[in-house]
């Protein structure tokens, strides 16, 4: 097999769903989840006779994500897409087809590589089908219910140009544009629950500058993990049959999860197939450049700004490190602690490794107590693993690091005390301090652990170690 001779060529089209109150034409709550068909209503079921009426704010969080990307934000145009689905009662879906109201913009991921976005439209969601028989799946179900809770929540959709060439480049696109996404507001940017849902358009080609090949579509991967697998997998079928001299047919798949394999849903549908034209129920939507502007300039930081943020004050923090802390929300309140005197090396380990597994929790720590805290234990006050079970007691009520040390028993003992430890514990174990004394660095370690479990663990391991470098000469 000769994988290297081919190039992939990867577009992906997100569609997220807007984090609005109510849905995209109706009033009906915009709510993840519910009894089915509780959400639901004459206009978001498309009953005959009912008109839909555009929510504004799903327009102008529509914008926020143009402006996010680059794009340049135009009057638009709605149209009818039509299918026949039947999570789709009115037989079409309301969404931009020739004049979106986002094109034209880009998305600069952390490795650098830039990745043109061509549209980002609204369009409505769709009803949701569950197929009853054991497989989940439409083939070999013996019946389907539908659920029109979701139909009508506003999507935008995010089409990325082919520029994307591996699985792991796709994989940083989507979680940058999640990242992004999330930071505008406009949606809570969750996978498992489908607010987030990718379509990977796949192909291959003899080089970078060979035409593109045929490309296949594979449909709602609804992880990252999946995302790479699926594509993955993709782009080996399609060198297969082309090394074998076959040709690849335009298709729509399937990513299986279990199988690991895509399989062929249907052959891929042409614009053409959906006979596109104007929704004569609504008006064209052209935002007043007074409008546009506010949402540029009321844009909040970007990760990208937030993350050259990090890395001003902490130059030698690691990228992963710091895509991370912004990841997970917590870069405000690295900088917080930090600009009052805390040390960044150990903040930055203590949030990464103990506050991001309680992300809520850490986001309502205090920034002078979390502080105070990162200062005790640069200072010896306490130990790493003292320092930890204060954080762990601060992040499930709060309160002053001070107070909790002290309830926990972790006072510094006094040096007479200690050295009385250590004096005792060498003098039990003459053989362990020749070796220290000759340089056996890891000899150390054994004392410190001796001298905890004499004081209970109140002893600090640094002021250990510095005793019995004194005791060397
Ligand atoms: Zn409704």
């Amino acid at each position: 097999m000769s994988e290297e001779k081919y190039e992939p060529v990867i577009g992906l089209e997100v569609h997220c769903e807007l984090k609005t109150a109510t849905k995209l034409w109706c009033a009906c709550p915009n709510e993840f989840g519910g009894e089915p068909n509780t959400h639901i209503c004459p206009i978001c079921l498309g009953l005959p006779g009912t008109l839909p009426v555009l929510n504004r704010n799903a327009v102008e969080y529509a914008m926020w994500i143009g402006a996010a990307l680059n794009c340049e934000i135009k009057p638009s145009k709605f149209h009818r897409k039509n299918y026949f689905y039947p999570d789709m009662p009115k037989d079409f879906q309301i969404s931009q087809y020739d004049e979106p109201i986002n094109v034209q913009g880009y998305l600069d991921l952390p490795t650098g590589i830039r990745i043109r976005i061509e549209r980002a439209h609204i369009e409505e969601d769709t009803g949701k089908s569950s197929h009853l028989g054991k497989s989940g799946r439409i083939h070999a179900s013996y019946g389907a219910l539908v659920d029109y809770n979701r139909a009508g929540v506003p999507l935008v959709e995010i089409v990325s140009a082919p520029d994307i060439r591996s699985s792991e480049q796709a994989k940083d696109y989507v979680s940058e544009l999640r990242a992004v996404l999330v930071a505008t507001g406009a949606t809570d940017g969750r996978m498992e629950e489908g607010s987030l849902r990718v379509d990977a358009n796949v192909s291959v080609r003899k080089g970078p500058n060979a035409p593109f090949g045929t490309r296949c579509e594979i449909k709602n991967v609804n992880s990252l993990r999946s995302l790479v697998r699926a594509i993955e997998y993709e782009i080996k079928r399609q060198i297969e049959i082309l090394e074998d001299g076959g040709r690849i047919v335009q298709q729509t798949r399937h990513f299986n999860e279990d199988t690991l394999s895509t399989v062929a849903l249907r052959s891929k549908e042409e614009a053409q197939d959906y006979r596109y034209f104007p929704e004569p129920d609504l008006p064209p939507v052209s935002p007043l450049d007074t409008w546009i502007n506010k949402v540029k300039q009321e844009l909040p930081p970007l990760p990208s700004q937030r993350r050259a943020k990090v890395k001003e004050t902490f130059g030698t923090a690691e990228d992963s490190q710091i895509i991370t802390l912004v990841e997970q929300d917590l870069d405000g309140l690295f900088l917080d602690v930090v600009s009052r005197g805390a040390d960044c090396e150990i903040a930055l380990r203590r949030l990464l490794n103990e506050a991001a597994s309680q992300i809520e929790a850490a986001k309502k720590l205090d920034a002078q107590d979390f502080a105070e805290l990162i200062g005790m234990e640069k200072s010896g006050k306490l130990s790493a693993t003292q320092c930890k079970a204060v954080l762990a007691n601060m992040l499930e009520g709060g309160g002053s690091p001070m107070q909790i040390a002290a309830s926990l028993g972790f006072e510094g003992m006094n040096s007479n005390e200690l050295e009385e430890v250590i004096t005792q514990i060498i003098n039990d174990n003459p053989d362990a301090f020749e070796r220290f004394k000759a340089g056996d660095e890891k000899v150390s370690q054994f004392f410190v652990g001796q001298v905890m479990k004499a004081t209970k663990g109140k002893a600090n391991g640094k002021a250990v170690i510095e005793f019995l470098e004194a005791k060397k000469s």
